[in-house]
């Protein structure tokens, strides 16, 4: 809790009587608000609120009053402070100007009229009307700023000394320093003005900018929004003609197909007929090129087969025929038919035995199809080493994989050995067999019919892994 307490008797004491007092009391006023340190605003305020208390009590009021005027100082200090101590308290403490007009007019009355007519609040901390001994005494404070440096009561009596031995100053010089005052505070608030102003002008070219760059923006968006509409509709039409010549092509490869299937058996059946011992018997020439139309009949209605599978894959006609398989029963099947294209000692076929137990939900006919062609290709890019054939279940459904210790595929080449009729080039069968490069597009289009999807890993030299993947569950 703290409390004011005085520091010493008043600084400067001086009556108000007459018109003339009010000019002195503010001028001294501003002289002891500069003696006590308050910076020279804070003296204009005080000046500017004396003098209308002043012209108030003296001028304004119909019976003038009279007064007297007191100026000192206090510190913020203990309550219980003893005046022992006050020295150190002075130093120490944020000090207070006080100014205390002790008025004629007797107490009660006209607190309120004063307080109203005398609009001086806002010029100092505290304004307080209040009524003591039977008379009015207004009270004003103003803090002085800690910057000031101690007000030791060494100082204050120094300060009171000079205050009470000089005289005042003559009204013309008053006046002069007043004028002074005033030019300067014009000048500052030309300088403002000027100051606003161009801030103002500053502003506005902002916001011209900012309108600018933002109508550019927009017109830009918008341009990009055409293009990205117009963009949009062209890969619409786009894949709409896509979709249309990927039909139009699956049907003509289905009808080719189709229509050449019949005469190519029947050129197999007649070669054969040719080479029937039974027949009339041929030149060995004659036989040789039998022999070949044959074979060569042979490898078209193998091509033919694929692609009519592959059409046929591709238009969806294939309607996947769905039930519970057990898997060690493909399996089994599969090492049966299997092991008769692999000839060769040099590969080792092992189909992994036993498969482990568990139904799938797939078609039978469609999945056997798949692995075989795998395992098939397996032989056929394998010289030495082994093809195999695993199985795993896990929660995500069955894995498949069909490893070899092969020629393997290039990375760059594994998704297009999914394309129709790609086959890596340079890189014939080590096993001499032929192709059509239609194996795998359709292994991978079963895959996906069955719910699932074929990948590869390969690296060339060590071999190649085939993976099928099939959910536990297809969705139809
Ligand atoms: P095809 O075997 O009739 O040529 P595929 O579509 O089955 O056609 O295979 C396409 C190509 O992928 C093959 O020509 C071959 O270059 C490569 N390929 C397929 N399987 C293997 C494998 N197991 N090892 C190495 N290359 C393979």
């Amino acid at each position: 809790m703290t409390d004011r307490t005085a520091t010493g008797p008043a600084l400067l004491r001086m009556p108000l009587r007459a018109e003339s007092d009010v000019f002195l009391v503010r001028q001294r006023g501003r002289e002891v608000a500069a003696a006590v340190g308050l910076e020279h605003q804070d003296q204009i305020r005080l000046a500017t609120a004396l003098s209308e208390i002043g012209r108030y009590l003296v001028v304004t009021l119909s019976t003038p009053a009279r007064a007297d005027v007191a100026f000192s100082v206090t510190v913020d200090a203990p309550a219980a402070g003893s005046d022992a101590a006050l020295p150190a308290m002075v130093e120490a403490a944020p000090a207070t100007l006080v100014i205390e007009v002790t008025t004629s007019l007797p107490a009660g009355s006209p607190e309120r009229a004063l307080a109203e007519a005398v609009v001086v609040g806002r010029l100092v901390d505290t304004f307080t009307v209040t009524g003591e001994g039977g008379r009015t005494v207004i009270r004003m404070t103003r803090r002085i700023p800690a910057p000031t440096g101690p007000l030791t009561r060494d100082r204050l009596d120094m300060i009171r000394d000079n205050l009470n031995t000089t005289a005042p100053r003559t009204p013309l010089e008053e006046m002069a320093e007043q004028n002074e005052q005033l030019l300067a505070a014009l000048e500052q608030t030309r300088a403002q003005r000027d100051e606003l102003a161009r801030l103002n002008d500053e502003l506005a070219e902002t916001n011209r900018g900012v309108l600018a760059l933002y109508t550019q923006l927009s017109e830009e968006l918008d341009q990009t929004n055409r293009g990205v509409v117009a963009l949009h509709a062209e890969l619409e039409e786009r894949s709409v003609q896509l979709r249309a010549a990927s039909e139009a092509k699956s049907r003509f490869l289905a009808n080719v197909s189709h229509e050449l299937r019949a005469p190519v058996t029947a050129v197999i059946g007649l070669t054969r007929l040719l080479l029937d011992p039974a027949s009339d018997p041929l030149t060995a020439e004659q036989r040789e090129q039998a022999e070949l139309i044959r074979g060569s009949a042979s490898d078209l209605l193998s091509l033919v087969n694929d692609l009519l599978d592959l059409g046929k894959a591709e238009s969806g006609a294939i309607e996947p025929n769905w039930s519970d398989v057990e898997l060690r029963t493909v399996f089994g099947q599969l090492r049966g038919t299997v092991r008769a294209m692999a000839t060769r000692p040099e590969v080792a076929l092992v189909v992994v035995d036993p498969a482990p137990p568990g139904l799938i939900h797939t078609d039978e006919v469609l999945l056997t199809q798949v692995l075989r062609n795998l395992l098939h290709n397996g032989l056929k890019f394998t010289e030495r080493g082994e093809v195999r054939m695993t199985a795993q279940a896990g929660g995500d459904g069955w894995t498949i994989r069909v490893s070899d210790t092969g020629i393997g595929v290039p990375a760059e080449l594994q998704e297009r050995i999914f394309e129709e009729f790609y086959q890596v080039p340079g890189r014939g069968s080590p096993t001499g067999a032929r192709g059509t490069g239609l194996g795998l597009p359709y292994a991978r289009r079963l895959a996906r019919l069955l719910g699932g999807d074929l990948r590869v890993a390969s690296e060339p030299g060590a071999g190649s892994t085939f993976t099928v993947h099939l959910p536990p569950r297809p969705s139809p």
